[in-house]
């Protein structure tokens, strides 16, 4: 019955797509996309974060706030759907990474490829970057730079992001990704932020730090997100065509699923500096955009009015609404208005005049491995496995 819900949702995902493909902007006067993704974070974290430092917002300070749902073609959404309707403008099954695929008795394979805004902003002659607090595997940058029919393939996900045409990818280290595979593949490798300043202009660098990302802890061996961001962005501005970034604060989530308030909190700042950081620069440039939102909430954060305090109430995922702001183009949301999950890859696509959001291709090699997966399962039944 499962199998059959997911083949019925294949066929509806694909007659809703045709026709498809969104139209490329006629003068689109946004050169530039910082898309921010606080992974987790929904609109009482921010509530939390405030009240337990003091501190004002720089999220709170983007003209246009709205929210957006976070529904996935599996209802409660994980980080790789999330990120793939972020990424994409397409729903997916959860632990999906930038795909749309089903599984056969275990044997999972990829059906469909979406294509990504990273895939579709290099075809525009832009230049392209992932920053996140997490590993280059982790599910939310899997989505803006790899296919996968599950996100713990990370070999695969890691395979693929050395080929994937960013022009930099900077990440915790997980170990997969060495300096001798990412030299050879032609990336300038770096593992201390002290690094960054002096890459050369035009280099293609990957980073993997072995410190704390999320927020400085003082370890040499980190990289504070805020100062990545601004980092990122001057290695990226100055193309002709302009540039797509994509900047997760990762621990928002992983801190809310463990229920560690003060660890969130100093996540959620360190995130807030790096809009900050974006938003700098937008104001600067004139024709950057700037966007932040969450892939999902995580910890089921309410106000107790008893107690007179924020707490969380679950370790998991919640379908609460998330945050949703925007700083350079107006005309994404309405203040106070809810968009849905799929529409800001949508927009953000439009307003850059970039084709081929929502588009994706059939992967034909994972659907030989479907074969695969379907002739071991009849030579099972004939053996009488
Ligand atoms: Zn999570």
């Amino acid at each position: 019955m499962k199998k059959l819900t997911s083949v019925i949702l294949v066929l509806l995902m694909v007659l809703s797509l045709v026709p498809f493909g969104a139209s490329a902007a006629d003068s689109p006067e946004i050169r530039n996309v910082i898309f921010m993704i606080g992974d987790g974070m929904g609109t009482n974290h921010l509530e939390w974060a405030k009240a337990e430092t003091g501190e004002k917002l720089a999220m709170d300070e983007m003209p246009v706030k709205g929210f957006r749902v976070t529904d996935s073609l599996t209802g409660l959404t994980d980080s790789a759907a999330g990120g793939t309707a972020l990424a994409c403008g397409l729903l997916a099954f959860n632990s999906n990474v930038g795909t749309m695929s089903v599984s056969l008795d275990g044997h999972a394979f990829v059906v469909l490829n979406y294509v990504n805004l990273c895939e579709a902003s290099q075809k525009a002659g832009k230049k392209t970057g992932v920053v996140t607090s997490d590993s280059n595997t982790g599910a939310t940058p899997a989505t803006f730079s790899a296919h996968a029919a599950r996100r713990s393939y990370a070999d695969i996900i890691s395979a693929q992001q050395l080929e994937c045409g960013l022009d930099l990818l900077w990440t915790r280290a997980d170990g997969i990704i060495t300096e001798s595979t990412a030299t050879k593949a032609g990336w300038t490798y770096i593992d201390k932020l002290s690094e960054i300043y002096d890459l050369p202009a035009n280099s293609k660098s990957l980073a993997q730090f072995s410190g704390k990302i999320e927020y400085d802890d003082g370890d040499e061996n980190g990289a504070p997100l805020s100062v990545l961001t601004s980092l990122a962005i001057s290695q990226l501005d100055g193309s002709d065509n302009g540039f797509f970034l994509m900047v997760e604060g990762a621990h928002i989530d992983k801190y809310s699923h463990a229920n560690e308030k003060d660890d969130m909190v100093k996540s959620l700042i360190e995130f807030d500096k790096a809009v900050e950081e974006a938003v700098k620069f937008a104001k600067m440039d004139e024709n950057t955009m700037v966007i932040v939102t969450a892939d999902h909430e995580t910890g089921g954060i309410v106000y107790d009015s008893g107690a007179k305090e924020w707490k969380f109430t679950v370790g998991d995922h919640t379908a609460a609404d998330v945050p949703l702001r925007v700083y350079g183009d107006e005309g994404m949301l309405k203040d106070g208005e809810t968009l849905k999950n799929v529409a800001v890859a949508r927009y953000v696509a439009k307003a850059t005049g970039l084709s081929g959001i929502p588009s994706f291709s059939l992967n034909i090699f994972v659907v030989i491995d479907f074969f695969k997966a379907l002739g071991d399962l009849i030579s099972a039944k004939l053996k009488g496995e």
